[in-house]
């Protein structure tokens, strides 16, 4: 029987690209467990991802990328983050975030263009640092206190960003910053300059080697035309499913983990291995309702989302939900995978405890669960009797 992981590849294609980030993801598995101990950079993983020509894959063809779909970035950061959540989340954003500028158009074409060949030549990564202490989650809209203001051809930028993932390898990136003069936010593409610092703040639970260290801009110059205060068309924020892809990843590491030892530990009370029993059977056949429910929300939304071009805006409730979902249940996967192995699973020399601290970060990254329940409220209740 194929692997249950496999199910979701449509094509030879796919297939092929499969194949190349099974190899890295079983690559980055071996380097996880030390990144996680230390809380640090796997710059390596970045190494080779550059050298494997993952960071272009969703650059679009026009300037030598792959030009994926959703559906396909999906597929490929859920088999990464089966190797390696840490490096899947963060690489995530960065595609991602290309992904979504390539269908909002929101950028200045010129300044697109030259971040999709800078991607192809140099491997250059993109995040947008929007999260501060006072103002919480972005997604919930509260504004910046990073202030930009004007200056001779340009603007000064100050302010302290939170959980800003890829913090070390970045040479430039997006910040959001509130303009007094005008009283809005807007974003700017910023480079890295002896104005900015890196404060490595990122000692946390899980996804320790994400590199979400604190990012401190002093008075830092951009130019006026790296204001990037467009908004393009709206595409649903389908990108995010990078998130959720993730998870899903993770969550299916610890699944085959909890399958290939009850398959092979037998106690000496038993006769046979302990997948034999009612009880383990169980929780397998629980894990498998969790993940099956999930993997078809996921694929679903991203496949509608790619499909259906002009609807995508009405698509948040689906993206939502299938985030809501995915993160939810992987979390109950990881943990049913832990009651299967027992106690053993609590050892450090083992994956299971990194993949239940991992997975548990995904609740904290958007969109939320409280803001999923309020968009599905919202959609109902604005339904037309
Ligand atoms: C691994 C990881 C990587 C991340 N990477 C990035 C990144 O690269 N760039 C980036 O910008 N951010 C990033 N984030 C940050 C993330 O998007 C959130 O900003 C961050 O997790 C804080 O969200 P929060 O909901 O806890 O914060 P808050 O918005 O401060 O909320 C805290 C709590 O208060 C309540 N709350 C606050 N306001 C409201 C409200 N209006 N309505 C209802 N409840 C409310 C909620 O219960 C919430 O649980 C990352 C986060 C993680 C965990």
């Amino acid at each position: 029987m194929s692997r249950f992981i496999d199910q979701y590849i449509l094509n030879e294609e796919q297939k092929e690209r499969i194949g190349k980030v099974e190899e890295l993801a079983a690559r980055f598995a071996e380097r996880a467990p030390r990144h996680d101990r230390e809380g640090s950079f796997p710059f390596e993983n970045f190494a080779d991802l550059r050298e494997a020509g993952y960071l272009k894959s969703t650059v679009p063809q026009q300037f030598g990328g792959d030009g994926i779909s959703l559906y396909e970035l999906v597929l490929l950061q859920e088999r990464l983050a089966y190797g390696d959540g840490s490096t899947a989340l963060a690489v995530g954003w960065h595609l991602g975030q290309i992904l979504h500028l390539r269908t909002t158009r929101k950028w200045p074409q010129d300044i697109f263009a030259d971040l999709c060949r800078s991607v192809v030549k140099d491997g250059t990564m993109i995040n947008t640092f929007a999260s501060e202490a006072a103002s919480g989650s972005p997604s919930r809209g509260g504004r910046p206190e990073t202030t930009a203001i004007a200056a001779d051809g340009g603007w000064r930028i100050t302010g302290r960003k939170t959980y800003s993932t890829l913090s070390p390898i970045l040479d430039r990136f997006v910040v959001s910053a509130y303009i007094p003069d005008e009283d809005c936010a807007s974003d700017f593409l910023v480079e890295r300059t002896d104005r900015v610092t890196v404060v490595e703040t990122w000692d946390v639970l899980g996804m320790r080697a994400t590199g979400s260290h604190d990012v401190a801009l002093d008075d830092v110059f951009v130019g006026s035309d790296m204001r990037l205060s467009g908004k393009g068309t709206d595409d649903g924020g389908g990108w995010l499913l990078h998130i959720p892809a993730c998870y899903m990843g993770i969550a299916m590491a610890a699944r085959d983990f909890a399958l290939e030892f009850a398959r092979s530990y037998r106690p000496n009370n038993l006769d046979a291995p302990i997948a034999s029993l009612p009880s383990v059977q169980r929780s397998i056949g629980e894990m498998e309702v969790e993940l099956r429910t999930a993997r078809s929300l996921l694929y679903s939304a991203a496949d509608r989302w790619d499909r259906e071009e002009n609807n995508r805006p009405s698509l948040k409730p689906e993206l939502g939900l299938a985030k809501y979902t995915v993160t939810n249940n992987a979390i109950k996967v990881v943990d049913l995978a832990m009651r299967i192995v027992g106690g053993t699973s609590l050892s450090r020399e083992l994956p299971l405890e990194r993949y239940y601290r991992d997975v548990r970060a995904g609740l904290h990254n958007p969109p939320m669960d409280n803001t999923v329940f309020q968009m599905l409220a919202n959609a109902s209740l604005n339904e037309k009797p």
